[in-house]
């Protein structure tokens, strides 16, 4: 709210005709005049409340008593702001600082709302006689703010949904493998600038989340992990244990509750520790796995988020490992075990290893961490796997392995890392009664190997080009019709592959509109399996099939496609 303060000899005013198109009733439309008023010229602004109305109105009191005026005059004057609150709000804000200043034993007279007037007015000379003044309340002004009228709080709701636009992609500057240009032409996902750096995952794409998760539970509940799931939000108290109070605050989401403050987890090991605790542990439960899908936050400043490649709310394949240094061999074999059958293969990716060592600030004992580096080179020789050592570039509570892929495109991703933990498990006074039924304290290893999925997403559609394997297609088969003839022949194809297969993802295009433009969309959605129906599919009982990126193939039979299908499927070809 803004006003401008004058004390005048007079004030004399008249209104002429309307300037919005539904004004105040007019009462009197004679010209008024005023002997000695202090008059305040006022601009209502978006924004404005209940608190700014009365920081004027004190304001004005007190200009009034220290000019010793008796009559003030209220004069809506919209020049005064570009930012002018929508007109019934203006009013009923100019009505209550009327009531508030009669109140206070003024004479108050208030110039019509919405007319142009005429006036004219003459300013005593002395130093009070014109002042002007914002103001903002405790609300800072911004464009669709609650605005309080008499308590009750309005919210410009199409102002505010304009300014929550889906965020808009500048494909000018980006490639047509860019993993944004394909998750649109794929209606796999989008972001929203209501929620930066965070994923809307359509229901495409949430086939493709959902089938790496499915895969990963598969081959980690075969090699004896289980699932858990623990708390978003956590008490300050578990960061300042964990340490990220003091080494990772400035990425961490804070808030409170019944006041006290917490914050939304950025990683899963705090909570993980604490699950471990929820029970007497003995040598005979280790090594015990972790694992949570869980969403993280981790605020990262608005212009680094990139895509899928680096978020606010992601998901890991999450684990931790509670063992024993006598089992630390093998849960590191294990690890890697999963590392190849997922890298290279399911997805053909060539990794590099690389193990980061102690570096100059490092907590425990330089034992341990000779002991722990030996440990895992010794593995890593025994599994011929080749690595580079980055001297001095491990974590701070312990050394780590980190794995990079190469994609097609020549570029290197780390993606999975298994860290040795020796400070978490102490911290958290981690315990498990040995075969010496003594106390002893556990190790811990992270561990992931997707990393964050929303990344390795964006990187298998780049390293693809939008190309899935058939288990991770959202849409696996794309049913077409060659003519209108031919719709209700494609439709029982369609509902037999369905019989036979009843996980398949598959969809019909029946339009009207030409094959080749059928053809085309199924192609740009990167469907592996167009099957057409026409005249001669339909008298010989077969299939026209056209795998992706390959020529038709004429007079499939239907089982020797369901067949092969299954096979494909089967193997996660
Ligand atoms: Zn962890």
């Amino acid at each position: 709210m803004k006003i401008i303060t004058l004390h005048c000899d007079y004030i004399k005013f008249k209104p002429l005709k309307k300037a919005i198109k539904n004004p105040e009733e007019l009462k009197n439309d004679k010209e008024q005049e005023i002997d000695n008023p202090l008059v305040v010229l006022i601009a209502v602004e978006q924004g404005d409340n209940d608190k700014s109305i009365k920081e004027m109105v004190e304001a004005v009191e007190k200009t009034a008593k220290d000019v010793k005026a008796k009559n003030i005059v209220l004069y809506p004057y919209a020049h005064l702001s570009s930012n002018l609150a929508p007109p019934d709000t203006a009013l009923g804000y100019l009505t209550e600082a009327q009531y508030a200043l009669e109140g206070k034993k003024f004479n108050v007279v208030r110039a019509p709302f919405g007319y142009y007037k005429e006036f004219e007015l003459k300013v005593k000379g002395h130093p009070l006689s014109e002042l002007s003044k914002e103001f903002k309340g405790d609300v800072e002004i911004i464009k669709g703010m609650p605005k309080e009228i008499k308590g009750e709080v309005v919210h410009d709701s199409s102002q505010l949904l304009k300014e929550m636009s889906r965020s808009k992609l500048d494909t000018s500057k980006l490639k047509d493998n860019d993993h944004r240009i394909l998750g649109q032409k794929m209606d796999l996902f989008s972001f929203n600038e209501s929620s930066p750096g965070s994923v809307f995952w359509h229901p495409k794409g949430m086939v493709i989340f959902n089938e790496l998760i499915n895969f990963s539970r598969e081959i980690q509940s075969e090699a004896g992990y289980t699932e858990v799931s623990t708390p978003q939000l956590f008490d300050n108290k578990l960061w300042k244990i964990s340490g990220h109070w003091d080494h990772y605050k400035s990425n961490l989401f804070v808030t409170a509750y019944e006041g006290k403050e917490s914050a939304l987890k950025p990683m899963n090991c705090p909570g993980h520790m604490l699950l471990f605790r929820t029970k007497t542990r003995s040598y005979k439960d280790l090594p015990l796995r972790f694992s949570e899908y869980g969403s993280l936050h981790r605020m990262e400043l608005s212009g680094t988020l990139n895509g899928l490649f680096r978020v606010i709310r992601m998901h890991q394949d999450d684990t931790h490992i509670f063992c024993s240094f006598e089992q630390l061999e093998s849960e590191i074999e294990g690890i890697f075990k999963l590392i190849k059958k997922i890298y290279k293969d399911t997805f053909n990716l060539d990794y590099r290893i690389e193990l980061s060592t102690r570096p100059d600030k490092f907590m425990g004992k330089k034992e341990d961490w000779d002991k722990a580096e030996i440990m895992l080179e010794k593995v890593m020789k025994k599994l011929k796997i080749v690595y580079k050592i980055n001297k001095g570039d491990g974590a701070f509570y312990g050394p780590k392995i980190d794995i990079h892929i190469k994609d097609s495109l020549d570029r290197s991703w780390q993606c999975g890392t298994i860290q040795l933990d020796m400070q978490l498990p102490t911290r958290f006074q981690l315990e498990y009664t040995g075969e010496d039924n003594k106390a002893h304290t556990p190790l811990v290893l992270h561990r992931a190997i997707f990393g964050s999925l929303e990344r390795f997403i964006g990187i298998l559609l780049e390293h693809l080009n939008g190309n899935l394997p058939l288990w991770l297609s959202p849409v696996q088969i794309k049913m077409i019709n060659f003519t209108d003839r031919n719709i209700k022949s494609a439709e029982k194809v369609l509902n037999d592959i369905k019989k036979e297969l009843p996980f398949v993802r598959i969809e019909s295009d029946f339009r009207g509109t030409t094959i080749n433009d059928k053809i085309r969309d199924a192609e740009m959605q990167r469907i592996p399996y167009i099957i057409v129906i026409g005249d001669k599919e339909e008298e010989k009982g077969t299939l026209a099939v056209r795998a992706r990126g390959q020529k038709p193939v004429f007079g499939v039979s239907f089982d020797k496609f369901i067949g092969e299908f299954r096979e494909k499927i089967e193997a996660r070809g």
